[in-house]
C-alpha cells in the first residue's frame, strides 16, 4: 500500500522504536504513549482492519501479543495491560492498516481506556443474539 504510514514502519522504510520482529509483524513503541511501554503489533503486509487481516496472521497476532505483554510487565512493573484493536473511525481507528495496542496499565494512570458498561440494555438481548448469529 503507498502512502500507509504502519506499511512503511513496518518493512523499516520509517525507523521506529522496534521491540520485536519476525517474518510476518513488527512491534514498534507507539509514537504518542497513552502510558509509559504503550506498542504497537503491526502485520508487515498491509491488511486495513481485523475484517480483512488473512487467517494466519489474524491466529499469530495473539501469540505474539501474549509473548509480548509477557516480556513487557516483567519489564516495565505494571500493575495491568490493556489489549486493544480499533475497527473503523466510529471505534477510534485513525491509521488504517491493522494494529494491536498492548497498553501498560499504572495503578492511577490517566489512560482512560474504561468502557462505561451500561446498567441495563434497552433492547432485548435474545433479540440481538439471533441478529448476530443470523
Ligand atoms: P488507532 O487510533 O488507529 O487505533 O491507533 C493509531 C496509533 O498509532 C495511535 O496511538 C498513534 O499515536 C499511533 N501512531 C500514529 N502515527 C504513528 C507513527 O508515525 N509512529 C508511531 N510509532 N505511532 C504512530
Ligand atoms: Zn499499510
Amino acid at each position: 500500500m503507498e502512502n500507509c504510514i504502519f506499511c512503511k514502519i513496518a518493512n523499516g522504510e520509517i525507523p521506529s522504536n522496534t521491540l520485536y520482529e519476525d517474518d510476518d509483524f513488527r512491534v514498534i513503541l507507539d509514537i504518542e504513549p497513552a502510558t509509559k511501554g504503550h506498542a504497537l503489533i503491526l502485520p508487515k503486509k498491509h491488511f486495513a482492519n481485523l475484517y480483512e487481516i488473512d487467517d494466519e496472521r489474524a491466529s499469530k497476532v495473539l501469540l505474539v501479543a501474549k509473548q509480548m505483554a509477557t516480556k513487557m510487565q516483567k519489564a516495565l512493573n505494571c500493575d495491568g495491560l490493556n489489549v486493544v484493536q480499533n475497527n473503523g473511525v466510529a471505534a477510534g481507528q485513525t491509521v488504517f492498516h491493522f494494529h494491536m495496542h498492548l497498553v501498560p496499565r499504572y495503578e492511577q494512570d490517566d489512560a482512560g481506556l474504561d468502557m462505561p458498561n451500561k446498567k441495563a440494555a434497552d433492547y432485548d438481548l435474545k433479540e440481538v443474539a439471533a441478529q448476530i448469529i443470523g
